[in-house]
This record gives C-alpha cells, structure tokens and sequence, in this order.
C-alpha cells in the first residue's frame, strides 16, 4: 500500500460511508478480532459500518466487543445481500481469494463497490482497488493496527478496539510463539494494554472457558494421534461419529493440531477431521521451521494459507485422505529431516 493509497483512502474516509466488513469462512480469532477492531474505528468515525461473516464462529469469541452487531450471511442472507448491494466500500480482511468466502463469493466479486483488502496470506487475487496485503505480518489484526497507524489515527484507539486486535495478534500468533512474532508485534501489545486492552481477561475469556466435553474431545483426538518417525510428522484423526460422541461445537477443535507439533523432534503435524455434512475432510497443517505447509496443502489438499499453517480438504473418505496423506510423505522425508 503505498502513501498515495493512504492519502486516497484519507480521503474515502473523510465523508461518513456505507462500508462492510467481511472475513473468510469458519472465522478464527484473527478473523473476528480484525475485522471487529476495524468496526469500531470506523462507526467512531461515523461510518454506517457492518461486519458480515460467511458462517458461524465459535464460542470463544462471542464475548468481543461489536459481537452482537455481526451479521451472519448463511443464515441472514437478505440483509446482508441488501447491505453489500448498498456499499460504498467493501473491505475484506484476512483471506486472500472471494473463494475463501465460500457461499458469499459472487456476491462479492459481482459487487460495485470499491473493495480494499488487509491480509497477510500468500499468492492474494488482484480483486480490490487499495491492497494492504502483508506475507509477513503475524495477522491481519496486527495489520488493522498499522492500517490506523497509516492513517495517522492511533490515538483514536479506544479499548474496544485495543481488545478486539490484542484478540486477533494474540490467536494467530499461538500466544506470541510464533516466528511472526516480531519485536513490533510486542510494542503494539504494549500500546494496546496502555490503550485498555485487559491481557489476563482476553487471554482467559478464549483459552479457559472450555465445556468438559470439549477437553474430553480432546482426549480422544489425543488417543488418536500417530507419529510417523521417519518424516517427522505426527497426525490426529477425528470422526464425524467421535465429534458427535463428544458434543461437538464449532471451535472444540481449533488448536488441537498443534499438540502434534509439541512432542520432541516433530516438525510437521497434521488433524484431518470429517465433516459428514459438507462431505470434506477439513484439514489443517502446522509445520516448524522450513517447511512449507503452505506449499503442501496447495499441491495436495487444495487447501494453502502460510508457511507454517495452512488449511486444505478433501472430498474422499477418512481413511482414504490419510492413505493418502502417509503415501505423499515419504517423498518429503528430505525436506523433512533437513535441519
Ligand atoms: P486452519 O488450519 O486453522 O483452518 O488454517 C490455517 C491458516 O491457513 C489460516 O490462516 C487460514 O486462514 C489459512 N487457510 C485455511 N484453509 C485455507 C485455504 O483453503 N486456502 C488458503 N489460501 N488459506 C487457508
Ligand atoms: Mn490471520
């Protein structure tokens, strides 16, 4: 985004609009936190602005500030159709193609409005007018906060806003571990407890506020997990039957990949989990270091996202997406075992 974009964007924003926010479909922390905090900044400006999200979102993150203002397009699709026909600027945060929108990507592509995107995934489309796009940055909440930063508004951050991006660094970061996890990721954390973002509440309204059956579905993703020594990989498998067995609830699952990645010399993990509604396997990939997930979603699951994280699916059964999954392996073993 270059200072041209800025001073044009300054001046976009000048006038009070009609703006929506959308994030992608089956939005995490990053998602809401992101486009929440940029919901605040903008109706504190006199915006007419709506944050729109594709489908539902977990529990965990229904206590944000601007919650109850979201709307939900799977199941409020009139409104939500009406508002993005009525929009004078779209932004789209934290996905990099309309098709990470699932059922709102016409809609989005066939709409007039002017589109500006902030994200930090790779191989983004050439949609929107302004791009803020950012391979590097820890999340796209960090990346709102250098957005108002730009704009030379920072002290307009209020403690609604501080909450929703410390919300959004803070998930897609795993806790400030991350590599992308800069020096900078820690000063705006700093600015934004100064600004009234309370760490310990936000860290326990997403992480302590399990159900019992949740840490139970846990334990059963945990029995399930496979290590294969030789490609330095560990996976868990979750059945639709299992899910229904434990309760399941959107975002009971979310982070459980990583426990494959903390057991000692494992650099790649893998959780393939059935969802017997949409007919997919939902996958996600976590690696450390080197190896890019990002990569091998893209090649094999149709999936990508980052380096160490990505996403992907898979149209076949269970057990036939991990066959495949451990045939594809071995011709990895190379780049697995490279550092
Ligand atoms: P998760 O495994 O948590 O669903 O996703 C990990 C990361 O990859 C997130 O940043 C997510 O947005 C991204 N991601 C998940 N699925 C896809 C996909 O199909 N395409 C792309 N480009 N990114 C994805
Ligand atoms: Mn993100």
């Amino acid at each position: 985004m270059t200072k041209a974009d800025i001073k044009s964007i300054k001046q976009l924003l000048g006038k009070p609009k009609k703006i929506v926010i959308v994030p992608h479909k089956n939005p995490d922390g990053d998602a809401i936190g992101s486009t929440l905090a940029l919901y605040h900044y903008l109706i504190k400006h006199q915006h007419n602005a709506t944050v729109m999200v594709p489908n539902d979102y977990p529990r965990f993150l229904k206590w944000l500030p601007g919650n109850n203002n979201i709307l939900k397009h799977d199941i409020e699709t009139e409104a939500c159709e009406t508002h993005i026909k009525n929009a004078d600027i779209i932004f789209t945060l934290d996905f990099n193609a309309f098709h990470r929108t699932g059922n709102m990507e016409t809609v989005l592509a066939e709409s007039e409005a002017l589109k500006i995107m902030i994200d930090h995934h790779q191989a983004p489309d050439g949609y929107a007018t302004y791009m803020y796009s950012d391979v590097n940055m820890s999340s796209t909440a960090e990346m709102v906060y250098h957005f108002i930063d730009k704009l030379g508004d920072t002290n307009s951050i209020d403690s609604n806003i501080a909450t929703c991006i410390y919300v959004g660094i803070m998930t897609d970061t795993g806790s400030f571990r991350f590599p992308s996890t800069t020096s900078k990721t820690h000063q705006i954390i700093a600015n934004l407890i100064e600004k009234g973002a309370d760490n310990t509440e936000i860290h326990n309204n997403v992480y302590d506020t399990n159900s019992y059956e949740r840490l139970q579905l846990l334990g059963c993703a945990l029995s399930n997990l496979k290590v294969i020594t030789e490609s330095r990989t560990a996976y868990i498998t979750l059945s639709q039957e299992e899910l229904n067995r434990f309760n399941y609830k959107k975002g009971d699952t979310e982070g459980v990949v990583n426990y494959g990645l903390s057991l000692e010399n494992i650099v790649f993990a893998a959780i393939f989990i059935e969802d017997k509604q949409e007919g997919i396997i939902k996958i996600s990939f976590r690696s450390k270091g080197n190896f890019s997930v990002n990569e091998f979603s893209r090649v094999h699951f149709n999936g990508g996202g980052h380096t160490n994280a990505a996403g992907g699916r898979s149209e076949t059964s269970l057990k036939n997406t991990v066959d495949k999954f451990i045939s594809i392996l071995p011709s990895y073993n190379k780049a697995l075992n490279n550092d």
